[in-house]
């Protein structure tokens, strides 16, 4: 297509509450902020801009249900928050719609793509549920030593306390899922501020919680930007953990404003695939495409360099570049479109920058380098230098580099190249050299005859280096929220 044809403008079939959860209940906070689909401006609602003293009523109301729950030995029990967790996870399918709705109008994915976060937000959920039954202790040794002659003990999981959510826009409904689902089952009170682009999918999704029986004292929701709001939560002297996705340079100012609590940070990558010269070449090239472009390459999953045995290159490029000439960009509630807009103009702008950066370094356009708006053609790359941006940063938008090599020393030294270390996929025929180069990759998964773009909902997830800290994925996340506590007897005689 030549321009973007946008379409029709439809008032949301929702309008979730304007204001923010806390206390147990909607308020409107003293400041609002608009929230605008990226594609056309068009305007969505407000919602409230909490201020420090909004976040810090939000955080004192949950810790004091927290601790209440703990003083009084009363709390809200295991297989309450099953129950619970249980009834969002139907929920949220019930609501299906509607949350894809949102999710796609303030969001950047297209109709396709949102419904199938909102049916994974729904696993989550599911996944999330099945925790409280394994939130198990075990005895302690205290026999296999002199000193503990005469003892009796064990350990029990319990929740850390106050959980600070902090989420980015580009999975708004899944991510937020990945952050309380974990939290409440691991029976914590959890505070969320989300991406102040996508706040009304979070809204909903909160909601969905209290429909579903979350009492409503130990969830709490405070929009707003993240210089202020997400500031004033992670820096709250009364919370205890923080879970933090988002981009690496944040996560910096999140640590330093956290101080000495436990902190998850799921944050970038820029995620490497080799092709080794035995692969199914064509399957490849379909797939790093998918993996490349799908939500306009904004995924920490997004496939963005690519090193291809020298002897298959030029046709591994040529059927990557046809692969992706018939991506449509377009209008994301066409259900037709493949790839929708950027989060804004400026991102698509700076995407648009760093692809002319390399070109004047000397890389080969092979097909995109466009920008209409916000958004962006998917763009593949050639000969790039080694020094740019597409190269070395994350480029959270759809742009591909394909490099050749000649030894799968030289791959693999170039794919670890890398400051990140999220996920890689590798594509060969043979299995001795799929599994050395998954053992010498520094990431956190390798993926074999298929690109760093898959995920299921109960991996552990995350990377080494500046991908994050700790793992998120369901089961590793509610271990990362609750603590072990001994009990120990000393008997008497
Ligand atoms: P971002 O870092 O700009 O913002 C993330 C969140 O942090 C937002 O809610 C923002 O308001 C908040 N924030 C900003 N400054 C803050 C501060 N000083 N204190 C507290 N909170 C603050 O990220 P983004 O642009 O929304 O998302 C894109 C990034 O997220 C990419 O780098 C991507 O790789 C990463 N991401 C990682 C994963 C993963 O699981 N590893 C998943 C999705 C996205």
């Amino acid at each position: 297509m030549t321009t973007v044809e946008t379409a029709p403008i439809a008032p949301l079939a929702w309008q979730p509450p304007a204001g923010a959860v806390w206390s147990g209940r909607w308020v409107d906070g003293a400041s609002a902020m608009p929230v605008h689909d990226p594609e056309d401006g068009t305007l969505l609602g407000h919602v409230t801009d909490a201020s420090p003293a909004e976040v810090d009523q939000a955080v004192t109301g949950v810790a004091a249900a927290v601790a209440a729950a703990v003083g009084s030995g009363a709390g809200w029990a295991a297989w309450q928050r099953r129950e619970a967790l249980e009834a969002a996870s139907r929920l949220v399918v019930r609501h299906h719609e509607v949350l894809a709705e949102l999710i796609s109008r303030e969001g950047c994915k297209t109709v396709r793509e949102a419904r199938s976060e909102v049916s994974r937000a729904a696993e989550t959920l599911r996944l999330s549920a099945q925790q409280t039954g394994l939130l198990t202790g075990e005895t302690l040794p205290f026999s296999d030593t002199a000193r503990g002659t005469g003892r009796l003990g064990w350990y029990t999981r319990e929740p850390v306390g106050v959980v600070a959510a902090i989420t980015p826009f580009n999975d708004p409904l899944n991510l937020v899922a990945h952050k309380l689902g974990p939290a409440l089952a691991g029976g914590n009170g959890v505070v969320l501020k989300p991406a102040e682009s996508t706040p009304l999918t979070a809204l909903a999704f909160v909601q969905i919680l209290l429909d579903a029986g979350v009492p409503a004292d130990y969830v709490a929701v405070v929009p707003g930007t993240g210089a202020t709001a997400g500031r004033a939560l992670v820096s709250h002297p009364l919370v205890d953990l923080v879970s933090f996705t988002g981009g690496f340079r944040t996560g910096n100012e999140v640590a330093r404003a956290a101080g000495a609590k436990k902190t998850l940070m799921e944050l970038g990558g820029n995620n490497a695939v080799l092709v080794l010269d035995d692969a199914d070449r064509e399957a490849a090239a379909q797939s790093v495409a998918a993996g490349a472009f799908g939500v306009a390459g904004q995924n920490c999953l997004s496939v963005q360099r690519v090193f291809v045995a020298a002897p298959i290159a030029d046709r591994f490029v040529q059927d990557v570049v046809d692969a992706t000439e018939v991506l449509r960009v377009g209008s994301k509630s066409d259900p037709r479109t493949d790839i929708g807009p950027l989060i804004g103009e400026r991102e698509a702008r700076r995407v648009q920058e760093w692809v002319a950066e390399a070109c004047d370094g000397g890389a080969e356009l092979r097909t995109g380098g466009r920008r209409e708006g916000a958004f962006h053609w998917p763009t593949v790359l050639t000969n790039v230098p080694a020094r740019a941006r597409v190269m070395t940063e994350e480029i959270f938008g759809p742009v591909l580099v394909i490099e050749r090599f000649d030894t799968l020393d030289e791959a693999v030294a170039r794919a670890n190249d890398t400051r990140f270390g999220l996920q890689a996929g590798v594509f060969t025929a043979g299995l001795e050299s799929a599994l050395s180069v998954a053992e010498r990759l520094r990431v956190g998964a390798v993926m074999i005859n298929d690109s760093s773009d898959f995920r299921i909902d109960a991996m552990p997830f995350g990377g080494p280096k500046q991908s994050g800290v700790g793992r998120e994925g369901v089961r590793y996340a509610v271990e990362a929220m609750t603590e072990p506590k001994i009990i120990a007897v000393r008997l008497g005689g």
